[in-house]
């Protein structure tokens, strides 16, 4: 029913609540009745959950092993724990990054690079929600190490964010925030670069193409706080690294990298020999 020139405000938004609720309990209705598989591996899903992923594919992402690089998170195979000894990888030993650290959850293969391409293609809100539960429980663990004042997600660049209609990151970004009790920052950041459409096969393109990239939009605040940067996935760290160049440059105190996955089998940079 159309809404014929009402001129009260409060029975149109009730009217649109109601929908709402009605749209809700509708989808709630269709997994009850027509029971839909698995989008990774086809098992039929039994849980009533708003997540087309199974238990056993949820619980399949293989987690970081403890023992990783203190600044970028990159497992260091081969390296015994030292109590109260920090380690670093080659290229943290050479102070690569801009960022003070980065975290992953889980390492980007098998279901969990098919999870990423479902947030990333189709707009899955609860599953961008449920990636959100793993960082916030990755931040608690983290205690101060990974403490900060606002949430900022990687942006894509604008054309990009319009053709696909919303940005992945921010999908995963915007629940962690309600979970951390922190602001988020949709905008604070802004990708002034598009990343070419030539695939991206070096190491040396990939730092490349978004060397100075980013930038913050002018007249937003970020003096002084502490950026948690959110993504889906760290490859290189290329990516987080500029971001985070242009957050200092504008004046915050430091920035925390945190993405859902981790691809470690990607060399590292300034490191023939890693
Ligand atoms: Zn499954
Ligand atoms: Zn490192």
């Amino acid at each position: 029913m159309a809404e014929t020139g009402s001129a009260n405000g409060t029975a149109i938004s009730r009217r649109r609540g109601v929908r709402g609720w009605l749209a809700e309990a509708g989808d709630a209705i269709t997994s009850v009745f027509f029971p839909a598989g698995c989008r990774i591996c086809d098992r039929l899903l039994v849980t009533a959950s708003r997540i087309p992923i199974c238990e056993e594919c949820l619980s399949s992402f293989e987690r970081l092993p403890a023992i990783v690089c203190d600044t970028c998170g990159r497992p260091l195979p081969g390296h015994a724990e030292v109590a109260s000894q920090s380690l670093f990888c080659p290229a943290c030993q050479d102070k690569t990054y801009a960022f003070e650290r980065a975290r992953s959850f889980a390492v980007y293969k098998d279901a969990l690079v098919q999870a990423i391409l479902l947030l990333k293609f189709e707009q899955i809100g609860p599953l961008g929600s449920w990636f959100a539960d793993q960082l916030a429980g990755l931040v608690r663990d983290g205690a101060d190490s990974l403490a900060a004042d606002v949430v900022v997600p990687v942006p894509l660049h604008r054309e990009r964010e319009r053709e696909r209609g919303y940005n992945q990151a921010a999908l995963i970004s915007r629940p962690l925030s309600k979970k951390l009790g922190l602001p988020h920052k949709a905008v604070l950041l802004m990708r002034t670069r598009a990343r070419p459409d030539k695939r991206i096969l070096s190491l040396e393109e990939r730092w490349e193409s978004v060397r100075g990239a980013f930038a913050t939009r002018p007249g937003s605040q970020v003096d002084n706080l502490r950026v948690l940067l959110v993504d889906d996935v760290l490859t290189t760290g290329a990516t987080l690294d500029a971001c985070a160049r242009a957050l200092l440059d504008a004046g915050a105190k430091s920035v925390i990298g945190l993405t859902v996955a981790r691809a470690v089998r990607n060399p590292l940079p300034n490191s023939s020999t890693w």
